[in-house]
């Protein structure tokens, strides 16, 4: 069989192991000169920086590509746990370290913020009960066949709904649990992890904080671009075609049937044809003559992001591999991202590899990748707010660090929301395609199949089961179990 894919995301580059290994004849299309879309890396100066995705959690889904190539995964894809997954930091001086050891946690609320320790372990616990009863249907199955729905895990996860705090969103959820505000707050968070507002997202969204708190945050040896080349590298062992700098630009349907994608004027036939383009922009641009699910198409969007990678000539000992410096006003913060605009007093995320990588930044120097959680472009001007968010970063920084962030950087780079879709097509600049605000967003996600058209396929951020790079890994997977 031929298959087609568009685009070397880390789902297609899954998909493209997935369907070599099936025996199948691969070629991959990828506009860029790279693979990897979101997953890329670039060097600055004396600096390299993973571009998009900085937290890995999951890596048996990476693991599990090279196993079913036959192949010891550790030969060619390292990577170390975190014995503290995050460093927290609040403007009234208040630190705490989020260890890996659920146990050494615990202590470290309680002495930072006199919470009890059990009800941080509670908390995790409650974490842990809500993905074992619905982590592997929602996320390891196609929530659009009827089998997935006949067994007895949904059984187990529907006596228990009440129990889930689908109808309460996460925030009220972790008030209740976590009870301390800065405590609420941590755990609020990690809705960010797939683009949504803790105010307004269902508090089963909890289950998150268990992929980073019992499974784990590691540490890709060579950082986060060594997922992408392991993968590329096995999927080129493994006989796939890639094809660079040549955009698809149509889908082309015969009889209710996807046969072939149109490259640079001309036709190249497949059997079968598997979509890592982001679902808007694929019926937009690859499938305009064909009936679109705009239900699904004008769900809104996750948040976006603006980067700036800084190359900074000092180390910082308080800082670890990620870093949170929390907004004093958390509500306020997602409300005005719901308004479309970006708070005065933002959280400010920093990851430096070069913690674990040291050849990522020069000796006495750190490589900083500040992130800031902003809404999709609506048509901001952007030219006017990223001066005024790298302002505010930088001021807040400074404050938190008691130094003079700004005469620390040596060379700068920027990614928003704008550039951020150019370069991998994702619509809006949303980093995780639809938002999980909804409690129904699970299913207003595209099936990882198309329903009027034969042989055609979907995979990634955009699709069942959203984005993050295990949840993209899954798409890939998804497609495999449901196809020859
Ligand atoms: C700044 C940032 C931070 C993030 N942080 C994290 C994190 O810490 N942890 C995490 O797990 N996830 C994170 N994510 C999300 C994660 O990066 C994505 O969910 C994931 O990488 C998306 O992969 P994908 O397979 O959907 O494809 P994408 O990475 O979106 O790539 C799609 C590819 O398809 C190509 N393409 C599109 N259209 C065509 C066409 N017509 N023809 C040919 N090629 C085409 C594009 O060029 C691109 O290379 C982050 C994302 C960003 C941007």
């Amino acid at each position: 069989m031929k298959v087609g894919i568009i685009g070397s995301g880390i789902a297609g580059l899954a998909s493209a192991v997935r369907m070599a290994l099936k025996g199948h004849e691969v070629t991959v299309f990828e506009s860029n000169n790279y693979p990897g879309g979101k997953l890329s890396a670039f060097e600055l100066g004396n600096y390299r920086f993973d571009a998009g995705p900085s937290l890995f959690t999951m890596p048996h889904y990476v693991d599990e590509l090279f196993e079913l190539a036959g192949e010891n995964p550790r030969d060619y894809f390292g990577y170390e746990k975190l014995d503290t997954v995050c460093h927290y930091f609040w403007e009234d001086g208040t630190r705490l370290n989020a260890y890996a050891d659920k146990q050494a946690f615990a202590e470290e609320t309680e002495r930072v913020l006199q919470v009890p320790a059990k009800r941080l372990i509670k908390v995790l616990r409650e974490s842990e009960r809500k993905y074992e009863l619905t982590g592997r249907t929602f996320l390891e199955k196609s929530l659009h066949r009827v089998d997935t729905w006949l067994t007895k895990d949904v059984a187990r996860a529907i006596v228990r709904i009440p129990t889930l705090d689908l109808f309460s969103s996460m925030n009220r959820a972790n008030e209740r649990i976590a009870k301390h505000p800065k405590l609420v707050q941590l755990f609020n968070r990690f809705a960010t992890y797939n683009g949504s507002n803790p105010y307004k997202a269902p508090g089963l969204l909890n289950i998150i904080p268990h992929f980073e708190h019992h499974i784990g945050a590691y540490f890709p040896k060579g950082g986060m671009h060594a997922i992408t080349e392991s993968i590329y590298e096995l999927a080129k062992r493994k006989g796939v075609k890639f094809v660079f700098e040549a955009t698809v630009d149509q889908i082309v349907v015969e009889n209710r049937k996807a046969k072939s994608l149109i490259v640079k004027g001309q036709k190249h036939g497949f059997d079968r044809i598997i979509c890592n383009m982001d679902i808007f922009h694929a019926y937009r641009q690859l499938l305009p003559d064909q009936k679109a699910p705009e239900r699904i198409l004008k769900q809104p969007k996750s948040t976006s992001a603006l980067i700036f990678y800084w190359g900074i000539r000092q180390n910082f000992s308080e800082l670890g591999v990620h870093n949170i410096f929390f907004s004093e006003d958390y509500r306020r913060e997602f409300a005005e991202m719901e308004a479309g605009k970006v708070f005065d007093d933002p959280t400010v995320y920093i990851n430096i590899t070069s913690k674990r990588e040291p050849s990522d930044a020069p000796a006495g120097g750190e490589n900083w990748f500040v992130m800031i959680n902003v809404p999709p472009n609506t048509g901001q001007n952007w030219e006017e707010v990223i001066p005024e968010v790298r302002q505010n970063t930088l001021k807040k920084l400074s404050r938190m660090l008691k130094v003079d962030v700004e005469q620390l950087i040596e060379c700068e780079e920027i990614l928003d929301p704008v550039r951020i879709e150019s370069k991998t097509a994702s619509h809006l600049g949303a980093l995780y395609g639809t938002s999980s605000n909804n409690r129904m967003a699970a299913f207003l996600r595209h099936p990882n199949f198309s329903n009027r058209i034969q042989d055609l396929y979907f995979c990634g951020g955009s699709v069942h089961p959203g984005g993050g790079i295990p949840l993209c890994l899954l798409s890939a997977k998804i497609i495999d179990e449901i196809t020859d």
